[in-house]
């Protein structure tokens, strides 16, 4: 973690870097009343930021709690740190979770905390093999029923699994790991969503179980925008013998191709680049993206 100065946004004020601390009894810590937000800016511009925001709103009302902070609030933060950090290009982290007020499993009458970090982060994965295509591992633990844990949120907690299947596949030389959701469909990656390509057309799961990731929505557009066939479907495991490209989608991963899931093979073709390259397009500032 290289970025290891500059300020942080914590409940409404700017403080040093290194004094954004909090409590060992935090609700969040204990019993992961969290959710968070992942962005990138570019060129100085966070990409969808306002898109973001809410969702960061909506995945708390989710988990039960109101952040005192309006949407038009934490976006203004967002840039007014990005510029604060002399960052144009950023990978931005805003988060709110419940406080140190009251211990055990109710919470009721705990404080709501939002606060908002950004650094620099240029590649998720390795740069070189992100060319070349990453290697998946499939995961042993499976995505929630979304009467199991609320699954469209993003909340800490869901990251449980996501941080045990990475491991475990980085532990095996992978760089990551596909997951099937509770029925055993394809679902995504431990951090992005997952596309496949086959005759020309784009195949992705419904996001019925997962989040349906703003990068995955802005390449289903660009996609389409293309002529490009976009399937939304269930997609079953063995299927994936049959496909011929793979990538994920992510705003930290942007759009990465697979090369490898488990014991099927993948090219890097001319879709997933095009989609690569459209993808870049669209984050700049000023960038018209068609479907919008
Ligand atoms: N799924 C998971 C589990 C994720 O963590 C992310 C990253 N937020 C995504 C999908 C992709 O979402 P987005 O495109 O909005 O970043």
């Amino acid at each position: 973690f290289d970025q290891l100065e500059g300020f942080i946004w914590m409940n409404g004020e700017f403080v040093n870097w290194a004094d954004a601390k909090i409590h060992v009894l935090t609700h969040g810590l204990h019993y992961a009343s969290a959710v968070f937000e992942g962005e990138r800016a570019y060129g100085g511009e966070i990409f969808k930021l306002t898109e973001h925001t809410e969702r960061l709103h909506e995945s708390a009302r989710i988990l039960g709690f109101r952040i005192p902070y309006s949407v038009a609030e934490i976006d203004d933060a967002c840039r007014e740190l990005l510029k604060k950090q002399g960052l144009r290009d950023a990978y931005v982290r805003p988060i709110a979770w419940r406080g140190s007020e009251q211990m055990g499993v109710s919470a009721q009458n705990s404080r709501i905390n939002c606060a908002i970090a950004i650094w620099q982060w240029p590649s998720y994965f390795d740069p070189a093999q992100k060319l070349k295509g990453i290697r998946l591992d499939m995961a042993e633990y499976r995505r929630p029923d979304p009467r199991t844990a609320p699954a469209h949120a993003k909340a800490a907690g869901l990251y449980m699994i996501c941080t045990l299947s990475k491991h475990a596949a980085e532990a095996k030389g992978f760089a990551d790991a596909m997951m099937l959701d509770w029925r055993g469909y394809v679902a995504e990656a431990t951090g992005a969503n997952i596309f496949f390509v086959k005759d020309g057309k784009i195949h992705t799961p419904d996001p019925d179980c997962f989040l349906n990731g703003i990068t995955r929505k802005t390449v289903v557009d660009l996609a389409r925008a293309r002529g490009f066939e976009v399937v939304e479907r269930i997609i079953k495991p063995e299927e994936l013998e049959g496909f011929e490209q793979c990538f994920l989608t992510g705003t930290a991963a942007e759009v990465t191709p697979v090369s490898e899931i488990g014991p099927y093979r993948f090219e890097v073709g001319e879709i997933t680049k095009t989609l690569m390259n459209d993808y870049s397009a669209a984050v700049q500032p000023n960038h018209a993206i068609a479907a919008e």
